[in-house]
């Protein structure tokens, strides 16, 4: 098999042709014309065509369906070159706002849910991802893949913002090589020019790792799927606990290097009469304590035979204006992409009972 040009920075490939400097041609010919072939690139020597296409592939995955949600949700199925499938999601997050005489005020702001690895190792008890499997790692080629295809899809223009979240199918810090050099793909001037401080790495909490992304030192924001505030039941329902206890998580995140006006995130998936009373609002307000925090609250969408239910609306308000009150920001995330089941590590499981 070709090796993938996505899988290089222009660093990397700059190193592999002559002369260097076509590599930024080729980088712009590729994340910003969406070149569909290297005979296309119009600008690079016939020679220079030649060989990259004897030694590359330009695109690692196949769209094999898109599913439309009624909230402009997009949900992405890709197969691999090896036959394996991973799911991406684009999330419409603001619409387009016009004043009276049509003027643009606002332009629709997109986010990127992308996947990292095919199945998860961590075993989470919500989650249907985790039920599969684990299957391998995704290349940084793959990962960019997925942001790349969505926006040749929808025709996103190359300088409209974009935000990314690895919140699909794995975890990231378990493929923390390819996350970091995907980060550094996306971030290239010359490419998809989408900045570290718009990636946000969404994690289960491996705090070694953590502290390994910190000292990476690449800008990327950080996303704690927390979920519970107490070891014993965070154990029950992230068997990863045992070994990265809620202690550790909050120490690594205490170190970890955040932009100045940025926020850590804090995932919260609410399930009735486990976590969705005051006490443990309390308790999370005392952890949270020193860390400029925002709690996301997320309702849990009940999948067939799942052993745990939706939280009641009222108790759910109730828990957030209780950390609002206690000076915690937090928001309840709001349904988008529900019935698509974009919540992370929802995505495959469902597809492929959708396709079998
Ligand atoms: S919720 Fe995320 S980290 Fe946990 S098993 Fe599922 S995909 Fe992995």
């Amino acid at each position: 098999m070709k090796r993938c040009i996505l899988d290089l920075t222009k660093t990397e490939l700059a190193e592999t042709i002559s002369p260097p400097f076509r590599a930024t041609q080729i980088y712009q010919w590729i994340y910003q014309k969406h070149a569909e072939s290297f005979e296309a690139m119009r600008n690079i020597p016939k020679k220079l065509r030649a060989q990259l296409d004897e030694a590359y592939d330009l695109s690692p995955l196949q769209t094999v369906n898109v599913e439309e949600s009624g909230d402009g949700s997009k949900k992405y199925l890709f197969r691999c070159r090896d036959g394996v499938t991973i799911e991406s999601v684009l999330l419409p997050m603001k619409k387009a706002r016009y004043d009276d005489s049509g003027k643009l005020l606002q332009e629709t702001k997109y986010t990127v849910c992308v996947s990292s690895q095919v199945g998860c190792k961590i075993g989470c008890a919500f989650c249907l991802t985790a039920k599969g499997g684990f299957t391998r790692n995704l290349t940084a080629g793959e990962i960019v893949a997925q942001v790349l295809e969505i926006k040749k899809d929808n025709r996103i223009a190359h300088n409209r913002r974009l935000n990314i979240v690895y919140m699909g199918m794995g975890e990231p810090l378990d493929n923390i090589e390819n996350v970091a050099k995907a980060v550094k793909i996306f971030n290239d001037p010359d490419g998809l020019s989408i900045s570290a401080r718009r990636q946000t790495i969404s994690t289960s909490g491996l705090s070694s790792q953590i502290k390994k992304l910190g000292e990476m030192n690449l800008g990327v924001l950080l996303a704690i799927s927390l979920h519970a505030v107490d070891d014993t039941l965070r154990e029950k329902l992230m068997p990863i606990n045992k070994a990265y206890n809620i202690e550790s998580i909050i120490d690594a995140v205490k170190n970890f290097p955040i932009d100045q006006r940025k926020r850590v995130m804090f995932e919260y998936l609410v399930m009735k009469g486990l976590n969705d009373d005051i006490k443990s609002a309390k308790k999370l307000v005392k952890l949270l304590h020193g860390i400029k925090a925002k709690v996301n609250l997320i309702y849990f969408n009940p999948y067939p035979g799942s052993p745990f239910q939706r939280p009641e609306k009222e108790d759910m308000l109730a828990f957030q204006e209780y950390l609002i009150k206690h000076g915690v920001l937090c928001t309840i995330r709001q349904s988008k992409g529900l019935d698509i089941s974009a919540a992370c590590g929802q995505l495959r499981e469902k597809t492929k009972n959708d396709h079998s």
